[in-house]
């Protein structure tokens, strides 16, 4: 009864403390993993938002540094126009243009009107209304001229003796000059300059033949002499014509044409004098387009090249539709296609750039792209960058670049989420790594409480099997005890009974208190083995004498088998009487009514085995493997009933453990059990187990110590 009481009472017991420490150590795991994966996901968040944060401030500062470069790159140029400002309108023109600052230059002056390409202004083409004699012989010769007169050369020639004004001199030359190459070709050279051809129409083959050759070609000598010599001279360097037009360079061009190209010495003089003017824009300005006329003429006729003629044309274009400075400062597109103009806030100087420079600036200065991994940068004018999307960020391409913007768009929807994913890979695995910590830290957490556990049952069942085993024989001594004392029992066989009865719970008692010593000695590492050499059929036969009564029954027979010639061995004799007592006692413990027990020594492969066989309730597999573990019973209540505390087969283990033996059993439930004990000879071999076994009993102790001392 108090036996399952107590075994129903530690049940309990053990249920209910394993849930508190379940639900510990589920709590252990649980709210750390919990936090893990928080924090994780708060991490791999605040990932993304950092590394959006720092790819925003890389492009952004990009594109400030692009901006930079460009502000850079235009306010060199602007400080070239500046520093040209001090410069004749001409030569700013000449200077940055052959430096290749710009593509072209256009100057305006102080008033903010076109000072450069220069504009030709129509001067007088006769005497001024004062001198009636002068300007009536101007309207004469031209009269004569127009009327094809012979004499009109000659008119001219009176008149740029006469004529003190150094336009109308030079004018009134080169009348002459044109009057005699008419005379003398049929052909007026000066129609290159525009002035009309011949009035009679003739060739200048059909002049030839006429016989006039000879007097032709006196005429035009005098008139090369008077173009490419006298009108070449200082004083007509300034002098124009009346579309405002220098005289000299339109008077070498002529005499260019006209020369023979035999006479290769005057032509090269004559064209090596009229390039020098052409390229010239120091001194007397000459207007733009007569340089543009004689360059684009002289390149027919002479193969030339001319740096400044590209420049010259654009800016003519240019200042076409922009007279006056342009109001507004910086980079604007001009009404010419494909050309823009840099205009300093004070005006003056303007640089003229093409589409294509300010691609190549806006291309070499713009944003890295290595560095915008991710996003793709567009500096663009006007509002309109030619992506449907709202830029990721926009800035101002320059100070000087007005309606121009740098635009920066996402190449994908969210690149930031690629670049924080190495960042929330790590995050992951830490994670992980964690977790896995928690959860092997949990583990080790659990098997350590579940053994801490089952020390503190193990030590419970020590407990409530001494307190019980011990009560029970000592309760029914007592009342035996009592009634003899008493004199109740009056009966001698009765009396006879009762003393036996003393002697036997005695008895048990004594085997209980035994085991419980020597495990207790065992514990404490007390037990020391006295080896000796040992006859096993000696021990065997001493064993089976000390079971006493207990197979003197006759349902209950014990049978001694005693292989003769038995070896001998190496142990120490108590010890082993221990080990064969207890078999026998739980062969005896847990067979039914009818017990047949066989003790069996013999010897084998240098061992000499101890079988006990029994005909009791067996062992299934399950028990023949923990039969051995102190404390363990397969049957509580059978073992309690028999008297057992758990103790007899662990107590065996240990004893042949030291011996360098073993034990193994071989059972079937329900049909018996049989335990064989090996216990190694007293040979030199034997003798050498013995020794080893002294050493393994410590090992042994150790191994029963960390079991179950901790
Ligand atoms: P106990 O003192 O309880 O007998 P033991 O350590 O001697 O402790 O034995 C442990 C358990 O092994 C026993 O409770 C019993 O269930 C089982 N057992 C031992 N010997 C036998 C056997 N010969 N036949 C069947 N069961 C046995």
């Amino acid at each position: 009864m108090i036996g399952r009481r107590s075994a129903t009472r530690l049940g309990t017991g053990r249920n209910r403390g394993i849930w508190p420490v379940l639900a510990l150590i589920l709590a252990a795991v649980l709210v750390p993993t919990a936090c893990v994966l928080w924090f994780m996901n708060a991490a791999m968040q605040n990932e993304r938002l950092a590394v959006r944060q720092r790819l925003t401030d890389i492009y952004r500062r990009e594109l400030l540094s692009a901006q930079k470069k460009l502000d850079d790159h235009w306010a060199a140029k602007m400080r070239l126009l500046q520093g040209a400002n001090a410069l004749p309108a001409a030569e700013a023109f000449h200077k940055l243009v052959t430096e290749r600052s710009f593509d072209s230059i256009v100057v305006y002056d102080a008033d903010g009107n076109l000072a450069y390409p220069l504009v030709a202004a129509p001067r007088p083409e006769t005497a001024p209304a004062g001198n009636a004699d002068l300007v009536a012989a101007w309207e004469d010769a031209r009269a004569m001229e127009r009327a094809g007169d012979p004499n009109a050369a000659e008119a001219f020639a009176k008149l740029a003796r006469a004529e003190k004004q150094t336009d109308l001199k030079a004018q009134a030359l080169q009348a002459q000059a044109r009057c005699l190459m008419r005379r003398g070709m049929g052909v007026s050279p000066m129609s290159a300059t525009g002035v009309t051809p011949v009035a009679d129409g003739r060739s200048p083959k059909q002049h030839g033949r006429d016989g006039r050759a000879t007097h032709g070609q006196d005429a035009r000598a005098t008139a090369i002499a008077i173009l490419a010599g006298e009108l070449s001279k200082d004083e007509y360097r300034a002098a124009r014509d009346g579309l405002g037009r220098l005289v000299a360079p339109d008077a070498l061009l002529a005499a260019l044409r006209v020369t023979s190209p035999d006479d290769a010495n005057s032509r090269k003089a004559i064209a090596q004098d009229l390039l020098a003017r052409v390229n010239s824009y120091a001194g007397p300005a000459m207007p733009s387009s007569q340089r543009v006329f004689l360059m684009t003429e002289l390149q027919n006729d002479i193969r030339v090249y001319w740096p400044t003629l590209e420049a010259e044309q654009l800016a003519a274009a240019y200042a076409d539709d922009q007279r006056t400075v342009p109001a507004e400062s910086g980079l604007a597109r001009a009404v010419v296609r494909g050309l823009w103009a840099l205009c300093p806030p004070d005006g003056g100087v303007v640089g003229l750039v093409t589409d294509h420079e300010v691609a190549a600036a806006v291309d070499s200065l713009g944003p890295d792209a290595q560095a915008l991994a991710g996003a793709r940068s567009i500096v663009h004018y006007g509002p309109d960058s030619g992506i449907a999307r709202e830029p990721f960020l926009d800035v101002p391409a320059s100070q000087y670049m007005p309606a121009w913007r740098l635009s920066l768009y996402l190449e994908a929807p969210d690149p930031f989420a690629a670049a924080a994913e190495q960042r929330n890979a790590l995050y992951l695995w830490t994670g992980i790594l964690g977790i896995a910590f928690i959860a092997i830290m949990a583990t080790v957490m659990a098997t350590y409480l579940g053994r801490q556990m089952r020390l503190t049952r193990l030590k419970n069942d020590l407990i409530a099997t001494v307190s019980h085993e011990l009560k029970t024989p000592l309760a029914s001594m007592r009342v035996l005890v009592d009634t003899l004392r008493e004199g109740r029992c009056t009966d001698e066989k009765q009396a006879s009974e009762y003393f036996d009865l003393i002697a036997k719970e005695n008895e048990r008692l004594s085997r209980l208190i035994d085991n419980f010593l020597t495990f207790s000695r065992m514990e404490r590492n007390k037990r020391a083995f006295d080896f000796a050499e040992v006859d096993v059929g000696d021990v065997l036969r001493a064993a089976a004498d000390a079971t006493g009564e207990r197979f003197a029954s006759p349902q209950s027979r014990l049978s001694v088998e005693v292989q003769p010639g038995l070896p001998l061995i190496r142990a120490d004799r108590d010890a082993i009487e221990t080990v064969i007592l207890n078999l026998l006692d739980n062969a005896w413990k847990y067979s039914g009514d009818d017990k047949s027990v066989t003790l069996r020594a013999l010897s084998a492969g240098g061992a000499v085995l101890i079988e006990v066989a029994d005909n009791g309730v067996g062992l299934s597999r399950r028990a023949q493997r923990r039969i051995f573990d102190k404390f363990y019973q397969v049957d509580r209540t059978l073992a309690r009933k028999a008297g057992g505390c758990g103790l007899g087969l662990a107590i065996v283990k240990f004893i042949l453990d030291a011996h360098g033996g073993s034990i193994s059993v071989r059972s079937q439930p329900g049909k018996g059990s049989t335990f064989t004990v090996r216990l190694p000879c007293a040979t030199s071999k034997g003798r050498l187990n013995a020794e080893i076994a002294e050493e393994s009993k410590e090992e042994t102790k150790e191994a029963f110590e960390g079991d179950y001392m901790d």
